[in-house]
Order: C-alpha cells, then structure tokens, then sequence
C-alpha cells in the first residue's frame, strides 16, 4: 500500500461532508447524489482495496452499512445498491477505497437515466454546494444517531 494524498486521506476536505463515524470508517454524505439516499462507506486510513482491511475496519465496514440499511428503512426504503469501483479503468476517479450505498425506491428505478447516473455525476439529480454540503450533514447527523440508537445491542 503505497502512500497516498487524496481527497478522502484529507481530513480538511472530507471532515465536512461526514455525517458520523463507526470506529475506523467514516460514513460521508455523497456531494452529488444518484438519489436523496445516497451515501458513502470511506475508511479512515488510506486503503486502494477492500481485502487490505484490518480485521477491526472489516468489523466497522459491516456495522456503518448495517447503520445506513436501518437510517433507510426508517425513510421507508428497503432497496439500496451497494457500488464500488476500484481502478481507473472502472471509472474511479479516487484511489481510496469507498463503497457508495444508494436507497433506491421504485420511483429511482423506473427513471430513464438512473442506470447511466453512477458513471457521471454531472447527470446525478442530487447536487450540494460547498457551502451547502457540510450544513446537510450535520443535520444528518441527528437522524443517524436516532438510527444508532435502534440498533445498539
Ligand atoms: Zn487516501
């Protein structure tokens, strides 16, 4: 694992848009959004792929996504896609790994162009500013601790 700068190893950039942490991860509120559920998995430390987890980031990996199933079953959403995308050939454009998770409902689905919108944020529908971006997920932050709540063993 090579050392790496990106926008996800810079806590200045990234802080903003975080909505919470699980341990070792951070779960981020995407800027551009293929729907109003749209989220993203990012491990603090700067991995290029998922099988150079830790077994304790394996561990907060599983338990953010389990966090964000139940912050979208609470909105009445019980689809989401998991998606990932690893190397420049796949379309990735960050080399730090991260797992979008987007609430998908029948209305997202049957939109013409949701199948061609992970490719191309410019096409997503969803769009939060600089300024915007921080201020949402800081509201965000109350829902998922309501979540976190629920979900405490
Ligand atoms: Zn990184």
């Amino acid at each position: 694992m090579a050392e790496q700068s990106d926008i996800f190893c810079n806590e200045g950039i990234i802080g903003s848009s975080t909505i919470t942490t699980v341990g070792t991860m951070r779960i981020v509120l995407a800027k551009d959004g293929v729907t109003s559920t749209h989220f993203m998995v990012i491990p603090m430390e700067h991995r290029d792929h998922i099988d150079e987890f830790t077994g304790q980031e394996t561990a907060d990996f599983n338990e953010a996504l389990s966090l964000i199933r139940h912050v979208a079953e609470r909105r009445g959403i019980a689809s989401y896609r998991l998606i990932s995308m690893v190397g420049a050939e796949s379309g990735s454009t960050i080399a730090h790994y991260h797992m979008h998770v987007i609430g998908v409902t029948s209305a997202d689905r049957n939109d013409e162009k949701f199948g061609i919108l992970m490719a191309n944020p410019g096409a997503r529908p969803i769009h939060y500013s600089i300024e915007e971006l921080p201020k949402r997920a800081r509201e965000l932050r109350a829902e998922f601790d309501a979540a976190k709540g629920r979900t405490s063993h």
